[in-house]
């Protein structure tokens, strides 16, 4: 590669931050999404609030059942700029049923703002997202939003914080009057404080009024008073601001906000442009670092078909780990060792689409028509590389698919097949129940339901199901799979690829086989995770 063209790899991936909003459902991701794009000026007027009669949902969200439930189902992808820096924000579905796919969207970030609603603290979901980031070794922004409405107290929050994840909380801003009765943010470094001009509901962009400690002192003397106490009784436990502990994960900036009122969102935004770690050389499948200035490379992280009736195709999302990304370009497909053409690569925005023509490291590119292209694969040009893929969720909930109309088999199996490959489903066949009766494993039964709208609606064939009074699956050896299957407290099933699975009624049942063959059922390391 050019010198020149190394020098312009590295300004552009240090220009940029790709991020997700993650949170246990509800705390407020769709709407926080909203509000950064309103600050960033890309869009006007946000739409955050889900079922309002007249307006629009958020751009995030697409999909029909999206706006019936008013869940984010599939990941959107928003770019915006802010001053010279680009961010790519990738939205996560908003359900736990979806969970694999946000923990897919994890792969292709490089930091993640955790939302906690101020009345409810760290929910399940919360936790198991924490865990995840530390084992992708993710650095964690703490925002507690809703501090509109009453809440827990924020130091309460903070030790909540500290004692569930061990990390120390370094607050960037710290409210002023206690949640439900939000004056403004304190900024403890210049100690001085916002207070913000409200719009009826927040749809358009608030800017804070800077307010001088004296000012503040005097509008509000005892609130302004608790907050300096409160926020500097931290310093005084050594949670002062440190980029490294950040980036290692020891410490979490924190935030107080109210998303639906773009309070605190501005704060967030700056702290994200300075302090957000930018793209970093991605490691392969051994481990090894492969650097940003390397040849094109990108990683496929979420493979979606019909997201707007206009476009029903299938689109793989790609983040680009190396390299110049240029539309046009003849890829590899590292999986198969196909070449793989890129000229249909879009940027995608909520409904809209634009082509794309250049990408740059932390980008996210849109291949349309990618119908070999799976979540967890590689794609690049010139030196070959490979990224270590997904490994598949241990799924729970297990349904025989069927349908019930001869005349469609076809195309019953042409869509639970693509189904399998974007990873919307798990898929698994055995001779004794036969390729028209597959059975599906989930990791939240809503998926499912996605199975049944997308099954009816891009391949023309309803599916009924039968459920399975199975609850733990394991993937085990050809060696197990023939003694397994000659039990019957168990039952032995095949991926796609070959892979036999193990399917129990319980940990009990997994635990009696266990028993009787220790060296074949061994417990896997760590969790799903
Ligand atoms: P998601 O499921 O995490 O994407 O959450 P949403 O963005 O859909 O928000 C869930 C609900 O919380 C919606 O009714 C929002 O209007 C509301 N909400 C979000 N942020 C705030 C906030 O800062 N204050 C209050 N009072 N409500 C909020």
């Amino acid at each position: 590669m050019m010198e020149a063209d190394t020098k312009q790899i590295l300004k552009q991936a240090l220009s940029r931050r790709t991020i997700a909003v993650i949170s246990h459902p509800d705390a407020g991701k769709s709407t926080l999404s909203e509000a950064l794009l309103l600050h960033s000026n890309a869009i006007t007027e946000a739409g955050a609030i889900h079922g309002k009669a007249g307006r629009r949902g958020t751009v995030s969200d697409w999909m029909e059942m999206e706006k019936a439930r008013g869940i984010s189902v599939s990941s959107a992808v928003l770019q915006f700029t802010v001053g010279d820096a680009i961010v790519n924000l990738v939205d996560t579905p908003g359900h736990a049923d979806f969970s694999e796919d946000t923990f897919r969207v994890l792969a292709a970030v490089d930091a993640v703002i955790m939302l906690i609603d101020a009345a409810k603290g760290m929910e399940t979901q919360t936790m198991k997202l924490f865990e995840v980031c530390k084992a992708r070794g993710l650095p964690v922004i703490t925002v507690i939003n809703k501090w509109d409405r009453p809440g827990q107290d924020a130091l309460e929050l903070v030790d909540e914080i500290l004692t569930r994840t061990g990390m120390r909380s370094m607050p960037r801003n710290w409210p002023v009057g206690d949640s439900g009765h939000m004056l403004g943010l304190l900024n403890p470094e210049a100690m001085t404080m916002n207070r913000y001009t409200r719009a009826p509901g927040g749809a358009k962009k608030v800017l804070a009024e800077k307010l001088s400690a004296e000012t503040a002192e005097a509008e509000y003397p005892l609130e302004f008073q608790t907050a300096v106490e409160e926020s500097s009784l931290l310093e005084l436990e050594d949670q002062f601001y440190d980029r490294d502990a950040f980036l290692a994960q020891e410490a979490t900036p924190l935030f107080f906000a109210s998303a639906v009122q773009n309070i605190g969102v501005e704060e967030l935004l700056h702290f994200i442009m300075e302090q957000g770690p930018p793209p970093q050389a991605r490691p392969d499948a051994e481990g090894t670092p492969y650097e940003l200035t390397s040849d094109f490379s990108g990683y496929v992280f979420k493979v979606q078909t019909g997201m707007d009736k206009a476009h029903r195709d299938r689109i793989a999302f790609m983040r680009i780990c190396s390299g110049v990304f240029e539309r046009g370009m003849v890829a590899t497909h590292a999986q198969s060792g196909k070449p793989f053409p890129t000229k249909y690569s879009q940027q995608v925005f909520g409904r809209d689409r634009t082509t794309v023509d250049t990408a740059w490291p932390g980008d996210v590119v849109g291949l349309v028509n990618a119908s070999t292209l799976r979540p967890g694969d590689t794609l690049h040009a010139g030196q070959s590389v490979l990224f270590p893929p997904f490994k598949p969720f241990a799924p729970e909930h297990f349904r025989v698919g069927k349908t019930g109309d001869a005349s469609k088999h076809k195309q019953f199996r042409k869509g639970i097949e693509q189904l399998d490959r974007e990873g919307v489903i798990q898929v698994f066949y055995s001779e004794r129940r036969g390729q028209q009766r597959p059975v599906l494993g989930a990791v939240g039964p809503m998926q499912f339901e996605v199975v049944s709208a997308r099954m009816e609606s891009d391949f023309g064939a309803a599916v009924s199901f039968d459920a399975l009074d199975y609850s733990v699956a394991r993937d085990i050896d050809d060696e197990a799979a023939a003694i397994l299957s000659e039990r019957q407290d168990c039952e032995v099933l095949y991926r796609n690829d070959g892979t036999p699975v193990a399917l129990f009624r319980d940990p009990w049942r997994l635990r009696t086989v266990q028993r009787d063959h220790p060296h074949l059922l061994p417990d896997p390391p760590g969790s799903a995770t």
